[in-house]
This record gives structure tokens, sequence and C-alpha cells, in this order.
């Protein structure tokens, strides 16, 4: 099977009819590139570069990130690269050690927070990002954003970059794209507002499960609660798709929900453009878009909409999985 699907690494992630659907990858680390073009995958969906600070207790400076972000580019040129700026904190790798444990790290000093804290680093990614933009398809996404504020600030800081950059005389793409992650509840509830100010919007499922029924998503104890078709969840992603195609941007998907084959169908049917998954998944996620029936997909999302358990939604998506599963 595994040949099969590799063999068809050059077909096109297309429904029977005729949706085309981005497929592309998550990766970790640099090292991961070699395993994205074998898997066919349209470049990179989600560069997590918090996994940079393995490395070191702090985040390698403009140089090094630049050499980096530039090698990416270059290699997955003429596909796209999303680089997400910098995701430490909470329960991931720490950009500093706190002077205090957090009593809650999920709801605290992560993702976004700590890179608006640290203007003079966050800058510094962001030029490394931009040069970076001059030498492939690059664009830059935040993470955990709650609202318009931080966004706008986090925008101010992209052009305050540009600005020292121009100054130096340093190339860079001028009309590099920016978006978000919608991993907050805050944020799929006002993705009307947010869509306008932004090129696309890249959800998190990972965050938006666990802040939508407050359930930790590395607790086993509250596993049972963590479900991607639970009835608020699917209404918040359809909340966040209406709101990007009203406002001509698209969506995609980069948390793990994106690669699990029973929800694929779900997922299409709430209109989905782009799915990111890790390297391996590519070939089975492909294979699966090309099993479907973008109506019938959409048919079947409308009545998981508007189904009270999560588990019946589960069904619904994987009778039509069925098909490859
Ligand atoms: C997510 O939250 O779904 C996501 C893709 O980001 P991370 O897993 O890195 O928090
Ligand atoms: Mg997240």
């Amino acid at each position: 099977v595994r040949h099969r699907l590799e063999a068809q690494r050059n077909q096109e992630a297309v429904t029977t009819d005729g949706r085309k659907i981005t497929l592309s990858a998550n990766i970790e680390l640099v090292k991961e590139l070699p395993y994205v073009k074998h898997s066919g995958a349209r470049g990179v969906g989600l560069y997590r570069t918090e996994f940079l600070l393995l490395e070191g207790e702090q985040i390698p400076g403009e140089e090094s990130q630049t050499k980096i972000y530039t090698e990416l580019a270059r290699s997955l040129a003429p596909d796209p690269v999303i680089i997400r700026t910098l995701d430490a904190g909470g329960d991931k790798l720490p950009v500093e050690p706190l002077l205090e444990p957090e009593p809650n790290p999920f709801l605290g000093w992560r993702g976004i927070r700590v890179s608006l804290d640290r203007p003079a680093m966050f800058k510094e990614q962001l030029r490394a990002i931009l040069r970076a933009s001059a030498h492939g398809k690059v664009s830059v996404m935040f993470p955990l954003i709650s609202g318009i504020m931080e966004l706008r600030r986090a925008k101010d800081l992209v052009k305050e970059s540009m600005d020292e950059l121009a100054a130096r005389d340093i190339p860079f793409d001028e009309n590099i794209d920016i978006g978000v992650m919608i991993e907050l509840p805050s944020a799929a509830i006002i993705a009307d507002l947010i869509a306008p100010e932004v090129d696309f919007f890249s959800i998190g499922t990972n965050d938006l499960i666990q802040y939508t029924v407050a359930a930790d998503r590395v607790n086993y104890r509250v596993a049972d609660l963590y479900r991607p078709t639970h009835p608020a969840v699917i209404r918040l992603i359809k909340r966040t798709i209406d709101a990007a195609v009203q406002n001509g941007i698209w969506t995609g998907v980069c948390g793990e929900m994106a690669g699990d084959l029973r929800l694929t169908p779900l997922l299409l049917g709430l209109g989905v453009e782009e799915l990111s998954v890790g390297p391996h998944q590519v070939p089975r996620v492909r294979h699966a878009i090309r099993a479907l029936s973008h109506a019938e997909c959409a048919a079947m999302a409308d009545e998981a909409l508007r189904t009270p358990l999560s588990r019946d939604t589960l069904e619904l998506t994987s009778d039509l999985a069925m098909r490859y599963y």
C-alpha cells in the first residue's frame, strides 16, 4: 500500500468533483525537509520555530535564523513555507526560565504573548523571516492570537522590521503574506474581525479543542472530553471558514485533526482549503481527498452542524471515510 501511495505523490490533492486542496507538511526541524519532498507535499504549512530552542536556551540570533529560514525557502521554492513565530511557553519549550512557575501554563505566558513582551527578540526573528522571503515563497504566521490588539502590535513590528532592513539595503518580499493561527475560541468567534487584517487563517485544532472544552490536550484523565467532533469545535471551524470566505482569504488546518483520516470528509465538507500534516501522513491524506466528493462531504457537514452528539458526528464522517479507510 505504501509504495502505491508513494507512486501517487505527483498527483494533485483534488476531490472527485474537482475541488483542489493544498496539501502541505508540518515540520519542526530543517532536517525533515527530505521527507517533505518525498511525500509530495506542496510546501510547508507549519514550521514550528520553537524547536530552535532545543539547541540552546535562547532562540538563535538574526544571522543564524536567517540561514535556517533561507535554506528552507530555497529548497522548497517554488512551493511555499509558512514560518510560525516562536510559540514557546505553556507546556512547550521555555523561552527563558520564569521566576516562578505558572499555576496554569496553558493560560499563561506563551505564544505571541512572549514575543510581544520581548520585542527586540521578536524583531530579530521577523527580520530573519523577511530576509528569507527574498529567496522563496515565505509567509509569516502568529500563534495564539486572542484579539485584534495583539495582531496589530505584531503587524506593527513586522513593519518596523521591514523599515530596518530597508535602511540596511537588505532585500525582502514587501508583500509577504501574514497569517494567524486560529486556535483560541476568542479568535474563532471574532474571525470576521480578524480576517480583513490578514492573508490567511490556519486553524490549530490541538489548542482550539483544548480551550473550547477546557480539557488539557496532554492529560489522559480528561482525554475522553477532548473531542474534535464536539459540536462547539466544528461550529467554530465553520465560523472561521465563513469569515475567511467572506473576506477572500483561505483557511487551512494544521492541528492533528488534519491528519485524522476519519475526519477528512468533515474538514473538506466544512470548506477547508488547505491541510497541513506530518510528512508521513501526506500520502494517505492525499489518497483520502482523491476518493471523496466535495458535494457529498458538504452535505454531511451540514448535517454534522445540526448533530448534538460528537460521537454521532464521528459516525457521519467515518461513513464517508469508509471509502478509503
Ligand atoms: C495547534 O494548536 O493545533 C497547533 C498546530 O499548534 P501546536 O500544536 O504547535 O500548539
Ligand atoms: Mg497551538
